[in-house]
């Protein structure tokens, strides 16, 4: 018998939801077929109109770091609050937050604030673009980056997608123009082979090269030995833009996210999510010289929400907070991520369960079955279904991982979280093994 058998408030709500709130839901990537609604959230757990308790390993798709409504952040928003909330002028936090960045992050000698990680990604590419004088962009087959027309291109194709190494450039959605296509180039991740090629051959046209450093909408596949240097070796080569694409990765793998965990320094990177624990705001950033355009308003960058205090607040209490002692938080979450992501995999492998967590500690993916990822064309062999199911009996045992596998820890999950979850795990296995 599962823990929560009843959600009939949540129920109720969608359904109510639905007759004035498109869809009853808030983005596409929130649709479950049964939305739990939430009332409340406190640490590491949440709690559903039916007053059923969940331990949220989906930290509301990143951005909850310090779990819910750390009181560091918290406090600081409420000061803020009674300073007021916007001034559409210049504010001390806008520097105190950029400082702690282009201290923490390698590749940031410069830094502008942006409201969500779709926003600050539409404008990387155009800076990328402005810099090199070029169109084209290298975006690589199921790496998301946020949903503008012109990157929302080949995030999950379907077949026919083309030859693996010359994948087709696939519009995601209706409504996209045609065009958008024009200005970008598919490739498959983790094939240097690949990339040398094309920057041979049209490297004079390619503005930038964009990726997720770890591909986590995509089943947390991470790059081969030796691919991120050997791509930031080609892009140099060729005069081409490297983008990393940090809003998962971003203060979550390192401080210096990605970059300072692989030691691969790109010219421009994105952050948002984990940035500001549960605030509404993002960041781009990068090298001096093609930052200067935008210093210089050559590439004129606006946003009336841009840096509103209140969200730089919350920024600059959660990087105190995650830097604070030499990083101590920032390693408490990886820890205890490799805690779970361990004992989770030992789990599977006692039962010969066909699922195995893949990715980094902060954050990993169980995908099923147990395969070698290298590349989106690999992930056709998951069992999408199987993997859903076991979300959602997770979900029913009051262990909230996201739909498609994606588990993330933030500073507030503790031992106890630890052993309810294996426990759950365990349970859930169990049944499954004896419907066999
Ligand atoms: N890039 C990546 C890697 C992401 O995961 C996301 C969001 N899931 C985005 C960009 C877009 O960010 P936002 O939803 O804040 O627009």
């Amino acid at each position: 018998m599962a823990k929560i058998a009843n959600r009939t408030k949540s129920k109720e709500a969608f359904e109510r939801s639905k007759l004035t709130h498109a869809g009853g839901f808030a983005s596409a990537a929130r649709f479950f077929p049964e939305p739990v609604f939430i009332k409340s959230g406190k640490g590491s757990r949440v709690i559903d109109l039916d007053g059923n308790e969940y331990i949220d390993y989906m930290l509301a798709y990143g951005p909850l770091i310090l779990g819910h409504c750390p009181k560091v952040v918290t406090d600081a928003v409420i000061d803020q609050l009674a300073k007021g909330t916007m001034f559409g002028m210049g504010s001390e936090l806008e520097f105190m937050v950029a400082e702690e960045i282009v201290k923490m992050v390698p590749c940031i000698d410069l830094v502008r604030f942006t409201n969500s990680g779709t926003e600050a990604v539409h404008f990387v590419l155009r800076l990328a673009r402005a810099y090199t004088g070029r169109e084209k962009v290298i975006k690589f087959e199921g790496h998301f980056h946020g949903w503008a027309d012109n990157i929302l291109i080949s995030v999950h194709p379907s077949p026919p997608m083309g030859l693996s190494n010359a994948p087709w450039v696939k519009r995601e959605v209706a409504g996209q123009p045609k065009n958008v296509t024009e200005n970008v180039i598919i490739l498959p991740w983790n094939d240097l082979e690949v990339v040398e090629k094309t920057l041979k051959n049209y490297g004079h046209e390619i503005a930038a090269v964009i990726m997720e450093p770890i591909m986590f909408n995509n089943g947390g596949i991470v790059p081969r030995e030796g691919y991120l240097t050997g791509i930031r070796e080609l892009t140099q080569k060729h005069g081409v833009v490297l983008i990393f694409d940090e809003i998962v990765t971003g203060f979550r793998l390192a401080l210096g996210g990605a970059q300072e965990y692989f030691g691969v320094i790109p010219d421009l990177c994105v952050f948002g999510k984990g940035f500001a624990a549960g605030y509404p705001i993002s960041s781009f950033g990068g090298r001096k010289e093609i930052m200067e355009l935008v210093a210089t308003n050559q590439v004129p960058h606006m946003g009336t929400f841009n840096a509103n205090p209140l969200c730089m607040a919350a920024a600059l209490a959660t990087l105190h907070e995650l830097s604070k002692d030499d990083g101590r938080v920032m390693r408490y979450i990886s820890e205890i991520g490799a805690k779970l992501r361990t004992r989770l995999n030992n789990l599977f492998e006692k039962y010969s369960f066909p699922m195995k967590a893949a990715g980094s500690d902060p954050i990993f993916v169980l995908n099923s079955p147990v395969l070698n990822l290298r590349s989106y064309r690999d992930l056709v062999k998951l069992d999408f279904d199987f993997m859903h199911r076991f979300h959602t009996e997770m979900l029913d045992e009051g262990i909230l991982f996201m739909l498609r596998g994606n588990v993330m820890l933030s500073a507030a999950h503790n031992e106890q979280d630890l052993e309810q979850t294996l426990d759950a795990a365990e349970k859930v296995i169990r049944r499954w093994e004896n419907k066999k």
